[in-house]
């Protein structure tokens, strides 16, 4: 990494958009958004259902490329990757939470953690990286459980945990309590807030609890599609 994207924000965008093409129709998902990420900030991103917040984090996730607009990941233009390129940096520098969770059902909460490691390349180490992530995590207790075997929170923990483990720059967060109780929630956002304050996680998180959105250190708001930024997430709560 040279001098240059060292000092890069985590996240640039510029002008991104996003026109999904379904039936004869067009969808115009994002109209243009701009905005960056600083290492160690921990956002909230809030809106209306349909306003482009999964959207925006797919993009931000490098899982779907924007029809139009730049996007520069810790200083490098990952606009115009391919698939495959998109993959190798999903592994490394992003970390993505599900509402879903997204576990794989037939492998134990250490296998699905370690698999971003295993497509990484960083084979000899990740089970016991693995391991630690989940320790970091609270499921110590719980390596060899399949998700069939743990309560939401706890899967949603596996999930997060594998999030971690290839230590990305940015943690990407779409409703990550939205399958959760509300007791369960509180303790997930507990967990995304502690990776913040004591590693400096950089984190977006997408919520519609103006709770939530007022423990960020800055507040994002889509409406149909363009960006509303206000610098004061307490603002929200009350
Ligand atoms: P949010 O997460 O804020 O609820 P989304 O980003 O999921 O919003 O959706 C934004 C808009 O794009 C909605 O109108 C939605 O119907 C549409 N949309 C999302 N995904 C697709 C898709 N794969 N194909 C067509 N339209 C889509
Ligand atoms: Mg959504």
């Amino acid at each position: 990494m040279n001098a240059a994207q060292d000092t890069a924000p985590v996240i640039a965008v510029e002008g991104l958009t996003r026109t999904y093409r379904l039936g004869g129709g067009e969808i115009a998902a994002l109209r243009g958004v701009s905005f960056t990420v600083e290492a160690g900030e921990m956002i909230a991103l809030m809106g209306p259902s349909g306003s482009g917040k999964s959207t925006l984090m797919h993009l931000l996730g490098c899982l779907d490329t924007p029809s139009g607009g730049r996007y520069w990941l810790q200083g490098r233009d990952v606009t115009g990757l391919s698939g495959r390129e998109r993959a190798a940096i999903r592994n490394r520098q992003i970390g993505f939470v599900f509402q879903t969770f997204n576990l794989l059902a037939r492998q134990t909460a250490l296998q699905n953690v370690a698999l971003p490691l295993r497509y990484g390349g960083a084979r000899r180490d990740a089970t016991r990286r693995a391991g630690e992530a989940l320790a970091r995590v609270g499921l110590a207790d719980r390596l060899a459980h399949r998700p069939s075997e743990l309560s939401g929170g706890q899967r949603q923990r596996v999930a997060i945990a594998r999030a971690l483990v290839a230590a990305p720059a940015i943690i990407l967060a779409d409703e990550p309590t939205g399958n959760l109780d509300s007791r369960t929630g509180a303790d997930i956002l507990d967990l995304l807030a502690a990776l913040n304050r004591d590693e400096g996680r950089t984190i977006i998180l997408v919520t519609h609890d103006a709770q939530v959105a007022a423990r960020a250190s800055r507040l994002l708001t889509l409406f149909d599609g363009h960006l509303r930024e206000s610098g004061a997430p307490e603002e929200a709560a009350r």
